[in-house]
């Protein structure tokens, strides 16, 4: 086909198959009907006050460092998904697939620049600096010029690798602490972190990497002030390693509170530690965020229906709505009972309680706000 030929096919086919299947034409018999529709799914979570809640992955690679995917595949994911913001976050110390690919640490962000705005998400620069464990791992988000890091893996140069991204002002979270077990110091605030910390060079901690949720770091970004990451880390496709396939599974993930739905706010949000992780059913952060989410999402409708038994007792009869795609599992007491309440991604459940009760208590057993804390909530039913 000619260059002609195929910039005319292309505007035929793009409208044809957002609608389904194609019409077959001479010699040719289309079998769209297996094709995956090309479509984004939606994410709902109502806003938080004056805050939208902007649904954020800001750790991956691709075969610019040790991931397994172009850049594109990325976006790709992300659209699908229905993420408003991610970060190409390729290693800089380690590149192995370096005989095949160029190695270029800006390379990832500016080939997705274009195909990230006509998605309409938002895509931050980063990179992962690899230092040995430990310390570890840090990612650095809003970098200017990564051409600019230190490629070699010296201990000694840790810490001017960590401030070569400090000077670029860079957001810099503590990636997976923890990961490797059993070797001494790596999941513990050594001096290092500490300097890093006193020295406003570390913003945040990765307290869910993947499919794990490193409990002790919640309670550092809880007890420092730090911020609260949830991410992927992923090198592989995002489809190979969760069930997408099943209903309510989605990606691990920062809920940013942003005020606007653009790189700049986000990066206020960020600094202000504005964040939930969020992986799996859990929901992990800092208590009045959780708080400010949970309170969002879930709805504690009036009476609906009173009972009166023969003894004369009164029962009264509410909803409790999640307006949200959030998961919430909560263990309310009420009287000496504890029940357990499970409210489904947009779905209700009805409670009940004596008509004599002012208000039922009990923990949200999906949360984290410390390592060993749930969110504990009140509803008021006068
Ligand atoms: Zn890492
Ligand atoms: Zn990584």
């Amino acid at each position: 086909m000619n260059q002609r030929n195929v910039c005319l096919s292309l505007l035929v086919l793009v409208p044809l198959l957002a609608l389904g299947q194609r019409k077959d034409v001479e010699g040719m018999r289309y079998l769209d009907e297996n094709r995956r529709p090309a479509q984004r799914e939606q994410i709902i979570i109502p806003n938080v006050g004056a805050y939208q809640v902007l649904k954020c992955d800001f750790h991956m690679h691709t075969v610019f460092s040790d991931g397994n995917v172009w850049p594109t595949v990325r976006n790709q994911e992300v659209w699908q998904e229905g993420l408003d913001a991610y970060a190409i976050t390729d290693h800089i110390e380690y590149t192995p697939h370096k005989e095949d690919v160029i190695v270029n640490h800006n390379r990832g962000y500016e080939l997705l620049k274009e195909s990230a705005a006509k998605n309409n998400l938002i895509l931050l620069k980063g990179n992962e600096l690899t230092r040995d464990t430990p310390p570890g791992h840090f990612n650095a988000l809003y970098n200017s010029d990564a051409s600019e890091y230190i490629v070699s893996r010296d201990t000694a140069l840790d810490k001017e690798a960590l401030m070569k991204a400090s000077a670029q002002n860079a957001f810099i979270f503590w990636n997976h602490p923890g990961w490797k077990p059993g070797i001494e110091g790596s999941y513990e605030w050594i001096p290092f972190v500490d300097y890093l910390y006193q020295n406003k060079t570390l913003h945040g901690i990765e307290v869910i990497n993947g499919f794990g949720i490193h409990l002790k770091a919640l309670d550092w970004c809880i007890d420092k002030g730090l911020t609260v990451m949830g991410s992927t880390d992923m090198h592989s496709l995002v489809a190979h390693e969760y069930d997408l396939s099943k209903e309510y599974v989605h990606r691990t993930m920062t809920l940013v509170l942003a005020k606007e739905r653009t790189a700049e706010s986000i990066r206020e949000a960020l600094v202000a530690g504005r964040t939930v992780a969020w992986a799996s059913k859990i929901l992990a952060g800092k208590e009045e965020h959780v708080r400010a989410l949970f309170e969002a999402c879930v709805e504690l409708m009036p009476v609906h229906y009173t009972e009166e038994k023969k003894n004369g007792d009164k029962i009264n009869y509410y909803e409790l709505r999640n307006n949200s795609d959030l998961y919430f599992e909560l263990d309310l007491k009420n009287g000496n009972s504890t029940k357990r309440v499970v409210l489904y991604p947009r779905s209700a459940q009805q409670i009940t309680a004596s008509a004599e009760t002012a208000s039922l208590s009990g923990e949200v057993i999906s949360t984290y706000v410390r390592s060993d804390q749930h969110l504990t909530v009140n509803f008021s039913l006068k």
